[in-house]
């Protein structure tokens, strides 16, 4: 399984701007323009964001609560996905390559191999060869970040010129992403879900507030075997609480009643 983490990505934006290769997760899957961030309940925020779509519950729970928060977490009772994967799961191995090293630090501190980059470019090329190996993971998470920096330089907004090229550059890099798994030596014999995710939208040049340009966040599914994992193609009404059961679901793990997990399975 391979989760892509696109930073301040803005939903409509990807309808907006030529976007080939998430394109081809989105038609060959499922997915929604307004994956619900937020959700009336959390800032709009990278680590509250990333927090709920790696625990599957929003931030009453989970207690990341700003990107300032994370000493105050209750993490220990909502633990993110890997630790999750530990418990009903050991035999997975899990991998991260983030752009955004907190995610590592906090969130995914669990990870068989973990590392952090300076560069969306360093993320890209270090998950693209690790996805070719023989023995890659069952799981991998890797985030790029410098769609984020152009909406913070001003502004998420499709018509926005250096916006548009950050999306157009992770668009390359999730095809890097894309044409690694397709090359893997066995891809014919395993079933692979590819997931794009992105923690919040953003309006003028911030994000964190309760706008719905704030709380548009995006995510596309598809799976590479020959029976498609969702069931619609439509992702309407999907919240970020709902990622944690959704993957596990493809991973035929259900969720224990006492994780109290706020999402649920959407595929
Ligand atoms: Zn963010
Ligand atoms: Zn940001």
């Amino acid at each position: 399984m391979l989760i892509i983490g696109v930073d301040g990505l803005l939903g409509e934006a990807v309808s907006a701007i030529p976007t080939p290769s998430i394109d081809r997760v989105i038609n060959s899957g499922a997915w929604t323009p307004q994956l619900v961030a937020g959700n009336h309940r959390q800032f709009t925020e990278s680590a509250p964001g990333w927090s709920t779509i790696l625990t599957g519950v929003w931030a009453p729970k989970h207690q990341v609560w700003s990107n300032f928060g994370w000493d105050f977490n209750n993490l220990a009772q909502y633990p993110a996905l890997y630790r999750r994967l530990d418990q009903v799961a050991p035999q997975l191995s899990t991998a991260s390559f983030v752009h955004w090293a907190p995610i590592n630090q906090w969130l995914l501190n669990d990870a068989d191999t973990a590392s952090s980059f300076a560069t969306d470019i360093e993320v890209a090329a270090a998950s693209a060869a690790f996805l070719q190996r023989p023995d890659t993971a069952d799981v991998t998470f890797v985030h790029f970040d410098d769609v984020d920096h152009a909406g913070h330089e001003c502004c998420y907004s499709a018509g926005n010129d250096d916006y548009q090229n950050a999306v157009r550059q992770v668009d390359k890099l999730v095809g890097q992403l894309l044409s690694s798994l397709e090359t893997r030596p066995g891809i014919l014999q395993e079933d692979w879900l590819v997931m794009v995710v992105s923690d919040h939208g953003g309006g003028f040049f911030w994000h964190g507030g309760d706008t719905p340009q704030e709380r548009d966040a995006f995510l596309a599914i598809a799976n590479t075997g020959p029976h498609p994992f969702c069931s619609t193609t439509d992702l309407t009404g999907v919240t970020q609480a709902d990622v944690l059961p959704t993957v596990l679901a493809f991973l035929g793990l259900s969720v224990p009643t006492e994780w109290g997990i706020d999402g649920q399975r959407r595929c």
